[in-house]
């Protein structure tokens, strides 16, 4: 009977040999959105991709899939309506969302071989508990059948009534209602970033311009000169204007990650020249992000719920200023001061206008002016096209009087 026993083992662990073998996974190659392909990078072997059907690529451990299937449905609750995959709801089904090529998250299928496989890690488990995995349908027998919509056009309740609040109580009142409500993920979405990095401001028009005759060309070329130093960095206190992370009056300095982002922010008209220019971190700058990885909340409904929040604050910083729409901003605007009260330098939020990113940081001393980055450009088009001018910092022998 032992012998029999150990033969049978033997048998079984053999064919679990084989499965393993052949179980899909996905390749990194099928992976498109960053945070599904660094969780491929993050347990990585040589197998079998479900998407592209080929053996012997680069694919997640297909013993390890959970983490990486948790954050395609994450992206999935995260762009999609229900009713986008849901049978129910007239959708047809969530692996019929991948075959758009116009879906982030993954490459459409290759080859139909292994697809059932991946259409099941989607699926199944149905109904994870909230707070240990993802589901893709709202809700089923409690006798109110409810419906998800997607997590970035949705504004949390808990988002709204804070919102609501400021409209009839002064900020104080309203400030310990915030920081609960901010507390279960402010040590999450903490960013480093690091001394040395150059971020750019800018500003419409220029100091003054003068014309210089060039011997290369033979022609009289209009020299621009960019607003420099304090003309482009933050405004002082007595001239600071509300803005989307501060109040009138409070001097704080917002910057982007690249040239193209901070003209488009301050959405300036076609024909108008704007300087550009580079502030450098003195020191290393405590941030709070407000775009983190989505990753690193897809474990459960219960952190994507967090996840929810984290981004209709980014929404609400990423919303350009309109005089007349204040109101809006008195919620990120008291965030920025909770944020302070727990040592963080500043905030990061996506751009509306660029694919970068922007940060207001609440000591402007911490970044100093660097004047190499300093140039004019001139606004061409309506979509912002931005084209580089002769620019200098200051007039050379030869160049002719000022305009
Ligand atoms: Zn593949």
């Amino acid at each position: 009977m032992g012998q029999d026993a150990v033969e049978a083992n033997d048998e079984s662990e053999d064919i679990e040999l084989n499965d393993d073998e052949l179980f899909p996974s996905l390749c990194m190659d099928c992976a498109r959105h960053p945070s599904v392909k660094k969780l491929v990078a993050q347990d990585c072997t040589k197998g079998r991709c479900a998407l592209c059907a080929r053996d012997d690529v680069d694919v997640r451990n297909p013993q390890n899939l959970e983490p990486l299937v948790m954050v395609i449905r994450a992206l999935v609750r995260f762009h999609y309506d229900e009713q986008d995959y849901n049978p129910h709801w007239g959708g047809e089904s969530v692996m019929s969302l991948f075959y758009d090529d116009a879906n982030l998250i993954v490459e459409p299928p290759k080859s139909n071989l292994y697809v059932d496989d991946f259409d099941e890690w989607l699926n199944w488990p149905v109904y994870p508990d909230w707070d240990k995995g993802i589901a893709m349908f709202a809700g089923h027998d409690h006798g109110d059948r409810g419906m998800n919509f997607a997590i970035s056009r949705t504004t949390p309740p808990g988002f709204s009534e804070l919102q609501a609040r400021l409209l009839t109580e002064n900020f104080f009142q309203v400030e310990s209602g915030l920081e609960d409500y901010i507390a279960r993920f402010i040590n999450d979405i903490e960013a480093m970033l690091p001394q040395g990095e150059v971020w750019f401001r800018a500003r419409v028009g220029e100091t003054k311009t003068f014309h210089r005759f060039s011997i290369d060309s033979m022609e009289t070329m209009r020299m621009h000169v960019p607003w420099l130093g304090k003309d482009i960095g933050a405004p002082p206190p007595p001239k600071a204007g509300f803005g989307r992370v501060n109040r009138a009056g409070v001097s704080v300095m917002y910057l982007a990650s690249d040239p193209y982002t901070a003209v488009a922010e301050i959405r300036p008209h076609p024909g108008h020249t704007v300087s550009l220019g580079g502030f450098r971190s003195k020191e290393p700058i405590r941030l709070a992000d407000f775009n983190p990885d989505i990753g690193l909340f897809s474990q459960s409904d219960q952190r994507l719920s967090l996840y929810a929040i984290i981004r209709a604050f980014d929404r609400l910083m990423s919303m350009p200023v309109t005089p007349d729409e204040r109101t809006p901003y008195l919620l990120t605007q008291l965030l920025a001061e909770v944020l302070l009260r727990h040592g963080f330098d500043g905030v990061r939020f996506r751009s509306s206008v660029s694919q970068g990113s922007n940060i207001c940081i609440f000591y402007p001393d911490k970044f100093e002016f660097v004047s190499d980055h300093s140039e004019v450009r001139q606004i061409k088009a309506v979509a912002y096209e931005i084209e580089p001018v002769h620019s200098a910092l200051a007039k050379e022998p030869g160049d002719m009087p000022f305009d």
